[in-house]
């Protein structure tokens, strides 16, 4: 029986991706970027309705729940932190069933606005109207770039990721919500996001869409899986897996990091990346995972509350505990995937919101020569230049820590 993939899975990537289809994330290989779908620009309210639509479904909101590392880190990081919470003014950017206000309200903020868009907003009325007799919280059915607030709040609380971070671009509405609505001083919950990449091995799949074609019967139906693979890869859509941390073939390097106080929209729209990994044990280079990782660290003007705050991680990397995120896989076909300890192999991934869904991002994975491509400076891979490099830097490093500061000099 075919594997029924995950609900939020299902709408989110597959419902929403199916519709559009040349238009989602383009799961291409090339050496130039993949040209745009001449599909017709869909209408902004249209992509919206689909969106929200899609939020109003009971099934993704337990999914959610159920996330144990997920729900687990913003429980953590509100109520270990209740100090920051005491008092304060709330937004919570999405709130769907509400548990994120409620974890506020139980941390001792003094109002909290659920600020939700889609039709689930009815229900998160009647869940807050249950569990807040006090009347702390307050539900808006509204987008939170767009309400009008009396004031303007302390924090803004908010679980906007997609796959790889940035799928929905939830993003986008949660800059503009804290451009529009929180304070100078205000922080954000969670205050950073990283993307990682690194190569894997993936052997389930290939023998699942191309051994199993070598000899069906005792007859050899290659040419299969060569269109299997050319389907997946214009079809656009890259492969959601939870992989096993032994199937990471390098050490995983980071894409991109924001400051979710600070990230302006032009940072989210493209992005690209080129890198050069040592691969680190013999094995087979059958494409590059990517994942995120958040941190509930803000930035506090007032030492004494940077001090006491307890910072929290939330990872969704092949090494950490399951998440409903799991890793997004860009899958390298090629004839010849064999790499060995130390190799060195190299890729380009660019992330562009498309233009025609802005809720859809193309990814696009180019290869690069190792021996003929230029290496970024500084560069992790370990190739004589780039680890002479990163030697001499860190000798600087080093040599900068050894100055003495001028107290020292003095005494
Ligand atoms: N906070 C909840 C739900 C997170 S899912 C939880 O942690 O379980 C993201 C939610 O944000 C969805 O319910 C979606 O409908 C809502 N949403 C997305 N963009 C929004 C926007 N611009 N304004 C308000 N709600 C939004």
């Amino acid at each position: 029986m075919p594997k029924r993939p995950d609900l939020r899975e299902f709408v989110l990537v597959k419902r929403t991706m199916e519709q559009v289809n040349m238009d989602s994330a383009t799961n291409g290989i090339s050496s130039s970027p993949p040209p745009q779908a001449k599909k017709p620009k869909e209408d902004a309210a249209k992509v919206d309705l689909e969106y929200f639509n899609s939020y109003d479904d009971i099934n993704i909101h337990k999914l959610m729940l159920q996330d144990k590392p997920r729900t687990d880190a913003y429980e953590k990081a509100i109520l270990d932190n209740s100090d920051v919470f005491k008092g304060k003014i709330v937004m919570d950017v999405g709130a769907g069933t509400g548990i994120l206000s409620l974890f506020c309200k139980k941390a001792g903020a003094k109002k909290v606005y659920a600020v939700e868009a889609s039709p689930f907003a009815s229900l998160l009325k009647e869940i807050v109207e249950l569990n807040d007799e006090e009347g702390v919280i307050e539900v808006i059915h509204g987008k939170a770039e767009e309400i009008d607030l009396p004031q303007q709040v302390d924090i803004i609380v908010s679980e906007w990721m997609g796959f790889y971070l940035l799928h929905e671009s939830m993003l986008d509405s949660l800059i503009k919500a804290r451009e529009k609505h929180l304070q100078d001083d205000g922080v954000m919950f969670p205050s950073h996001a990283r993307i990682y990449c690194a190569a894997v091995q993936m052997d389930d799949y290939m023998e699942d869409n191309v051994s199993y074609w070598q000899n069906v019967y005792g007859f050899n139906m290659l040419p299969v899986a060569t269109r299997v693979l050319e389907n997946k890869l214009s079809g656009g859509q890259p492969e959601v897996q939870n992989l096993k941390d032994s199937q990471l073939i390098s050490v995983p390097s980071v894409f991109t990091e924001y400051d979710l106080r600070w990230v302006q929209l032009d940072e989210v729209k493209s992005l690209s990346d080129k890198k050069f990994v040592s691969i680190t044990r013999d094995g087979k280079f059958h494409g590059v995972a990517i994942w995120f990782d958040c941190d509930f660290k803000p930035m506090f003007y007032d030492e004494e509350v940077s001090e006491k705050f307890k910072a929290v991680k939330l990872c969704t990397g092949p090494s950490a505990p399951p998440t409903h995120w799991k890793q997004t896989v860009i899958v390298v076909p090629r004839d010849d995937a064999d790499v060995e300890k130390d190799e060195v192999v190299g890729w380009e991934i660019t992330m562009q919101q498309s233009e025609n869904n802005p809720r859809h991002y193309q990814l696009c994975l180019s290869l690069l020569d190792p021996e003929l491509d230029e290496h970024p400076v500084p560069c992790e891979c370990k190739m004589a230049r780039c680890a002479l490099f990163a030697a001499l830097m860190q000798k600087e490093d080093d040599d900068l820590e050894e100055v003495p500061n001028i107290e020292d000099v003095s005494s």
